[in-house]
Formats: structure tokens, sequence, C-alpha cells
């Protein structure tokens, strides 16, 4: 009685099944939808909730202008059913939008940031204002650089002074990403908070992140002058810094709010008394490394 039991249960869930999808199928969107799928129907009937799912995300995608206007339950991605062996196994694939988006984006995957704003990948050297003269000559270096870089020719970074928020890291960090979209790797460095952070990761990763900045092929070292600065910071972390980017010609960019002579009185000052030598080599390093420029603006800071 009991097996008898099992087999008429079994049968009305079979019928249940069935009478649902046929239901569905009496929509013949649905049922052309689902007629893409090479398999048969016997196996199609015991999907049909998944595969009504799927139509209405596929629906969804057609009528779509772009990713703000996404529909579905995962944004940018479709539910859709693919046949695998004898079975039908559902997955959510990016939409074109979503694939347009991640081939755009794929340049961020090249830019590391240390204590920087994430909207500085944004920076962009189409965005540049050239509204102002003071940057002709930086934007004319850019290209320049770029240029020599492709060429191999180990071009020089910049020391960029100016006053503050005129623009100066939003420069360099354009031509940055600009570089990573040439799928070469660019750090960019907060200086003074990556100091800190640094100094707090005696017991952990310090050497790893001082090694990572050491070798970046590209860096930025940005708003330097600005930090407290301590014989540690001075002989133990920027001069092995400099020193190694010079003898493997690793371009490198400052920003500054401090000249190139401020930032020298700036870094023979310590805690630890006064030491003219020390920050002379230190500034000696840096016109080895880059070109001096200055940008004069407006504070752009809202
Ligand atoms: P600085 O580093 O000289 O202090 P920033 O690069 O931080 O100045 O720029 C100040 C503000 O102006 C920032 O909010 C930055 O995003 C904005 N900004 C500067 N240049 C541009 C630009 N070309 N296009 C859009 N925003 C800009
Ligand atoms: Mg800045």
């Amino acid at each position: 009685m009991k097996n008898i039991n099992n087999i008429l249960e079994k049968n009305s869930d079979e019928m249940e099944l069935v009478h649902s999808f046929q239901d569905a199928c009496s929509n013949k969107e649905f049922y052309k939808f689902i007629t893409t799928l090479p398999i048969e129907e016997k196996v199609l009937i015991k999907y049909t909730s998944s595969l009504e799912d799927a139509f209405i995300e596929h629906k969804n995608c057609k009528n779509c202008k772009g990713i703000g206007c996404c529909k579905n339950s995962v944004t940018g991605y479709c539910y859709t059913p693919e046949k695998e062996k004898n079975i039908i196994k559902f997955s959510y694939v990016a939409c074109k939008w979503k694939e347009k988006d991640l081939k755009e984006n794929a340049y961020k995957e090249n830019l590391e940031l240390f204590d920087m704003p994430k909207e500085i990948k944004e920076a962009s050297l189409k965005e540049v204002y050239t509204d102002d003269k003071s940057r002709v000559p930086i934007i004319r270096y850019f290209k320049e650089f770029i240029d020599k870089y492709n060429k191999k020719e180990e071009p020089k970074g910049l020391y960029l002074t100016g006053s503050f928020g005129s623009g100066k890291t939003y420069l360099v960090a354009a031509l940055l990403n600009e570089m990573a979209r040439k799928k070469v790797c660019c750090a960019l460095v907060y200086y003074p908070e990556f100091l800190r952070s640094l100094k707090s990761s005696f017991q952990t990763d310090y050497n790893e992140r001082f090694n990572f900045i050491k070798t970046s092929p590209i860096l930025l070292l940005d708003d330097i002058g600005a930090e407290n600065e301590s014989n540690w910071s001075r002989d133990e972390v920027l001069g092995p810094i400099l020193q190694y980017r010079m003898q493997n010609h690793l371009p490198t960019f400052f920003t500054s709010n401090l000249t190139l002579e401020e930032l020298e009185t700036a870094l023979s000052i310590t805690s630890s008394g006064v030491d003219k030598v020390k920050a002379r080599r230190i500034i000696e390093r840096i016109k080895q490394l880059t070109i001096p420029m200055e940008l004069i603006g407006k504070n752009r800071r809202s």
C-alpha cells in the first residue's frame, strides 16, 4: 500500500510540473526562448520556474538602455540557462553594458593607491582644464613622457609645485591613469599618510609595503613636504626609495606645496636637530629623477 501511495504521489508531482510547464509555454515568447536550448522537453519541464526567471531577465535586457536602468536581480548580469550534458545549469552572465563597463575600467587594476581618494582613478587627461595657461607646458611634458616611455627612453618624472588646490594631484594622476591604460603599473601614494602607516607596520608588512613603493614601475609621491620630518623618514625611507629608483631609471613624480628650496629646508630640520648635508643629498636625488615645474592657479577645491 505504501508503495502505491508513493507512486501516486510521484505521479501527481510530475503532473503538476507538466501543467506548470504547459502554462508557461502558452506564452509564445517564453516558448521561443526555451526552444533555443538544445534539450528535450522532458528535461526542460523540471526547470520551469528557473526558466521563467531567466526569460524575464532576458526580456529586461532586450529593452535596456544602460546599466543604470537594469531591472535584473543582480545589476549588470542576466540569469542565463545553459545545457550541460543532460541537465540545465544557470549562471549570471555579464550583460553588454557590464562588459563595456568592465573593459573601460580594466586599467584600474594597474593602479595601486595608498591613502589616496579612490575617485582619483577617474582623473583623465581629456578632462584637464585648458582655461589655464600654466597647464600647457605640463601637458606638453606629459605627451613627451608618454612618447619617450613607449620608446623605452626612460623619461624623468616631474617635481610639480604650486599652491594648494591648484590641481597638481589631479594632473599627475591623469597621466598615471593614462599609463595604466597602457598596462603600466603605477603607485599613487599620499606621502604623509604613507609614512604614518609604514611606521605602524614595523611588526607586520613593513618590507612588503616599502618594496612595493620602491620598485613600482611609475610612482607618485603626493604632497611631499607636508609630513612631519624625522631622521627615520628622511634617511631610512625617502633616501633609499629615491636611490633605488634613480639606479633603476624608474619614473618618479612628486607634488608639493613647497619649492625644492623650501623642501630642502624642511628636510634639514627634524625632531633630532638640523642636518643640511642629508637634506641636500635627498634634493640632489629628486633633481636627478625629475624636471621641476610649477602649477599656478586658483584653488579648485570646493
Ligand atoms: P592640489 O593637489 O594642487 O592641492 P588637486 O589636484 O587636489 O589640487 O585639485 C583640487 C580639486 O580640483 C580636486 O577636487 C580635484 O578633483 C579638482 N580638479 C583639479 N583639476 C581638475 C580637472 N582638470 N578636472 C576636474 N577636477 C579637477
Ligand atoms: Mg594634492
